[in-house]
Parts: structure tokens; C-alpha cells; sequence
């Protein structure tokens, strides 16, 4: 460690945003789509590469960022569709080692349509297909794609990662920034420092890049793959479990690192997860270099917190980094 820096200390890398805006997308062609669910599922997820090499977001892309993509035509207005954000899933310097090639991991929204304002027909549940999601998922190698970004200067590895140990938390597609993350420290990375990566899906089919994960995990003694499967029971019994549920059950692991002012906690996914997360670390007192809470959490007990009180109330430190929708 060097000398001007503690542990507490957590130095994030410069960022260049915005470099292709949306005023004046690159145009990426895709190199690759393919489904990287563990088995069949009732949801369609897909890794999806996209060459940049010869624009100007070549090698400028980090881990923990996110890019743009404008699908082509309007919306109900007759406006172009704006554009969507989607995290990066591979490492700084790419898919390709180069920064040419990045990527991301695309859920395509399916669903019922449900009034959202009074002029909508209540009785109309049509299906819905989410307009950016389905047009990346049906993107083929060859074809082109208008890229923007890059988006974010928060959620990132530190510059000095041996320094650190790190807690990612995942739920769904919240997994894509840590496939990146743990690709850069893991594989191309130094040995120093602790990775536990706990993810949490309905099902087991569910997960998502769980032959990644297994791999790391059986080849890099310092790499720790936890998942959280919510509508499973459990061989032994118990019922399925949250992410929260799995920490608070592997206290004896996650209370040593959590203590460690080495580790950072990064979470992503799905909107209320921090809240079960934020309670459980704050139960066991394990909560305090990640958060403070503000007065109208003071005296409050942990359990009786609800999700808006935790949004409002929680504060989090440069040691915790939360990525949710
Ligand atoms: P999913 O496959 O449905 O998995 C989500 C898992 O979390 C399920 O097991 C679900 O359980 C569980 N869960 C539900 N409520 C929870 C809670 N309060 N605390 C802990 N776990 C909870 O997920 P998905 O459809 O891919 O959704 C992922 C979300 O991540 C999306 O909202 C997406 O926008 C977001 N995301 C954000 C970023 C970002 O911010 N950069 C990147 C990627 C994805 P049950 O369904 O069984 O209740």
C-alpha cells in the first residue's frame, strides 16, 4: 500500500463523459448476441459485444460505466426514441483486451400492458415489449448499432484495487457491471484483494453468467461466488431467500469483511434492494463506514425501516456504491 494512502481512502479513476453524445452517436457493429441465462427460463437475457474499434470511444469506456443505445424510429409521439442507458459488463480495456470490443447484458422487457394514466384503457392488457431492449436483443453479428456515452464517475473500481476487498451485490440484471469488475480484478488483476460476489435471481436458471462465476471461483482462491434463489425452497427446506437473507445467514463470512475498512460494497439491481441490505448491516452493526443515517432515521430500529425511509434517510459513504432502477 502506498504511503499517503489508509484503507478508508478510495481513490476513483478520472472520467471522460459524454464523449459520443446523443447529438452525435458512433456507429458500433455487433460482434456478438447470445443468451447467457444459466438454463431455460421465462426470461430472455442476452450478452451482447459491440465493436467501437476507429471511434472515439475506443479504450475510453470504464467498468462500472454505462453506454447509450438510440434505436431507430419514433415513439407514440413521433419523436426518436430516447436514448437508453446500459451498464458496461465487460473490463476497462475491453472484451478484447484492446478496448475495442464492449458489452452489456440486455433483459428483454416482456409484459402486459397496465393503465398508467387515466386516458388508458383499463381494460386493455395487450403484451408490451420494451422498444430498446428488444431491438438490442434482436441485433445480429455485422449489424450496426448508434452508441452512445460514456455515463457515470461514481460507480467504479478504485484506482488502487489491491488496496481494497470487495462485497458486490446483484440482483438480475444488476449482475453486469461485476462480470466486468470481476474479469479486471480477478483474471487480469493482482491477487490482493477479496472478491465476494452475491447474486440473487428467482431461479436458478435464472442466473446469469453463473459458468463465469463458477469458473473464477474454483481457479482464483480469492474470488467468492453466493447466490440468493428467491422462489426455490432450499434442499434442506428453507424457503427461498434475498440477498439480504444470505447475508445475514453468512454473517460469520460477511460481518469480517464488512468490518474490514479495506472493503468497498457495491450494489446493483433492482430498486428496493439496498433497503434489506442497509437493515441487516445496520442490525449488526456492520453498517457504519457504508452509511450514516440522517435525523429521520435516528432512533428508528433497523427493522421497522421501510424502503422510502431508507431512500430518504440513508446516507452512503465513498465506501458504498449503489447502481439501482
Ligand atoms: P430479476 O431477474 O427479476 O431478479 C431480481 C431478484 O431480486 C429476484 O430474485 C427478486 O425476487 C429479488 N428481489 C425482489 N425484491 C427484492 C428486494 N426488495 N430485495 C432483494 N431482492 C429482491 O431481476 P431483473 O428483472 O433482471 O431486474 C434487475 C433490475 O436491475 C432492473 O430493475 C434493472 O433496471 C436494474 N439494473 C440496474 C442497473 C444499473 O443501475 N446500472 C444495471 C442493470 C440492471 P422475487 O422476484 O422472487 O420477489
Amino acid at each position: 500500500m502506498s504511503e499517503d494512502i489508509t484503507p478508508e481512502t478510495v481513490q476513483l479513476p478520472e472520467t471522460e463523459l459524454g464523449i459520443a453524445p446523443v447529438s452525435k452517436p458512433v456507429i458500433g457493429r455487433i460482434v456478438s448476441n447470445d443468451s447467457c441465462l444459466k438454463g431455460k427460463s421465462a426470461s430472455f437475457v442476452r450478452h451482447t459485444e459491440i465493436d467501437i474499434s476507429g471511434t472515439p470511444l475506443e479504450g475510453r469506456c470504464l467498468v462500472g460505466q454505462a453506454f447509450g443505445i438510440l434505436a431507430p424510429g419514433v415513439d407514440e409521439r413521433g419523436k426518436p426514441h430516447k436514448v437508453r442507458l446500459y451498464s458496461i459488463a465487460c473490463p476497462s480495456d475491453g472484451e478484447d483486451g484492446a478496448g475495442k470490443v464492449i458489452s452489456t447484458t440486455t433483459k428483454r422487457t416482456i409484459d402486459e400492458r397496465t393503465p398508467q394514466k387515466k386516458i388508458d384503457d383499463p381494460d386493455d392488457h395487450s403484451l408490451f415489449l420494451g422498444v430498446c431492449s428488444n431491438y438490442l436483443c434482436n441485433l445480429r453479428p455485422g449489424d450496426e448499432v448508434k452508441v452512445t456515452g460514456p455515463n457515470g464517475k461514481r460507480f467504479l473500481l478504485p484506482t488502487s484495487s489491491s488496496n481494497h476487498d470487495f462485497l458486490f451485490v446483484a440482483t438480475g440484471t444488476g449482475i453486469a457491471p461485476f462480470r466486468g469488475m470481476a474479469m479486471e480484478l480477478v483474471e487480469r488483476g493482482s491477487t490482493a484483494s477479496q472478491i465476494h460476489l452475491l447474486m440473487g435471481t428467482p431461479y436458478t436458471t435464472d442466473l446469469i453468467y453463473d459458468d463465469l462465476f463458477t469458473r473464477l471461483a474454483a481457479e482464483h482462491e480469492n474470488f467468492h461466488y453466493h447466490t440468493a434463489i428467491s422462489r426455490e425452497t432450499h434442499h434442506n427446506g428453507q424457503p427461498g431467500q434475498y440477498v439480504h437473507h444470505l447475508l445475514e445467514k453468512q454473517m460469520d463470512t460477511f460481518d469480517p469483511l464488512l468490518s474490514n475498512p479495506r472493503t468497498l460494497l457495491y450494489i446493483c439491481g433492482l430498486a428496493g434492494m439496498q433497503s434489506g441490505l442497509f437493515q441487516v448491516m445496520a442490525q449488526h452493526n456492520i453498517g457504519d463506514g457504508y452509511f450514516t443515517l440522517k435525523n429521520q432515521l435516528a432512533g428508528v430500529a433497523p427493522s421497522d425501516w421501510d424502503l422510502s425511509q431508507v431512500r430518504r434517510g440513508v446516507k452512503t459513504t465513498e465506501r458504498c456504491m449503489v447502481e439501482v432502477y
